[in-house]
């Protein structure tokens, strides 16, 4: 017998299923910022900041992104520097550039406008299938299917799909089951719910069948062994050596043009020196373990030309990576507004 679960049987009574659904979230829904707007400007801004962060995370980077970019306008006015500075500690800074990227294209070809619908949506830089259909439901309560960590577990234990679901089989079956249930009007509503029942009780671990509204229309059999994943790549050490360079109030910085593309770093080292490290500190990337070791170095007569003296004061204002940011942290004494 195949592995994989019959779709056409396992799929749940759409009407039914949302109903039970709309009433568990009419009462137990998160109240979340970008919830209590329709503005297409902050809903992609929220959307970007979600991918691959969690809700408790981004809401105070939200915030503060609509203080200071508060449109498309705003955004398409601002240099790189200030977007990759407003997005520093979040991390995944493609998303900072492709924001960055959308906010032009929407001021220049749009009208300042984004478009109502997926197609048109899908255009704009770093939009893929499920931040169009995010967009466009979220914003326009258009009848669009959604399918994202959250919702793609639910899918797959109400539908007890075996099979491994980060492969183009797997998602498609996704998308089919997340059309099968979308309602034509409120899908707003019902994706809000959907996410809402994957990040509060269908959780990853330990779904909490007991307490979840749609449990009758449930096929999962040993829930907590779903979604099956790929197995990933097993995590690669790697050590980084960068350079301390101070004079009186000021430290030597190097602009990245790879990893951190256009933020501020201490100037990376091509040998490993003899003496010991002034500090080391690990960060993950991706699926690398990375140790980042930092070594005092004299000032160098002159400096590369991708590296730049700065004040202890400017700091706070440049886009400086995390883990760079926490090492300068350690080694200077910082105003206390650079500690953030
Ligand atoms: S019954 Fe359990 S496994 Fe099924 S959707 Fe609800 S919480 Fe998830």
């Amino acid at each position: 017998m195949s592995r994989r679960a019959d779709s056409s049987e396992t799929r749940p009574d759409p009407r039914q299923f949302r109903r039970s659904l709309q009433r568990w979230f009419r009462l137990r829904g998160r109240d979340l910022p970008w919830r209590r707007t329709r503005d297409p400007y902050a809903i992609l801004v929220s959307e970007f900041m979600l991918q691959q962060t969690q809700v408790v995370t981004v809401l105070p980077y939200y915030q503060r992104w609509l203080k200071r970019f508060p449109d498309f306008a705003a955004l398409a006015r601002a240099k790189e520097s200030e977007v990759l500075h407003a997005w520093q500690g979040l991390g995944y800074y493609a998303r900072a550039r492709n924001l960055h990227a959308a906010g032009k294209f929407v001021t220049e070809n749009c009208g300042g406008e984004i478009p109502a619908h997926t197609a048109g949506i899908a255009q704009l830089p770093g939009v893929g299938r499920y931040t169009a259909g995010a967009l466009a439901s979220f914003a326009f309560d258009r009848p669009e299917p959604i399918v994202e960590a959250n919702i793609a577990r639910v899918l797959a234990r109400l539908t007890n799909w075996q099979d491994t679901i980060d492969t183009t089989a797997g998602r498609a079956h996704l998308w089919r089951t997340a059309e099968s249930l979308l309602p034509m009007t409120g899908a707003r509503d019902h994706n809000s719910a959907l996410m809402d029942l994957g990040a509060m009780i269908c959780l990853p671990r330990t779904p909490h069948c007991g307490a979840c509204p749609v449990r009758r229309f449930c096929r999962a059999v040993e829930p907590a062994l779903l979604p099956r994943k790929k197995q990933r790549p097993a995590t690669v050490c790697l050590r980084e050596r960068h350079a301390f360079t101070r004079q009186r109030n000021h430290v030597l910085l190097e602009q990245s043009h790879l990893r951190w593309q256009g933020m501020w770093i201490l100037p990376r080292l091509a040998s490993t020196p003899r003496r010991r490290p002034l500090l080391e500190l690990d960060f993950p990337f991706t699926h690398h373990r990375v140790t980042l070791a930092v070594f005092a170095r004299p000032a160098p007569k002159i400096a590369h030309a991708n590296q730049q003296w700065f004040s202890l004061r400017a700091l706070d204002r440049l886009p400086v990576p995390s883990p760079h940011r926490r090492a300068l942290v350690q080694l200077l004494p910082l105003p206390s507004g650079s500690r953030s």
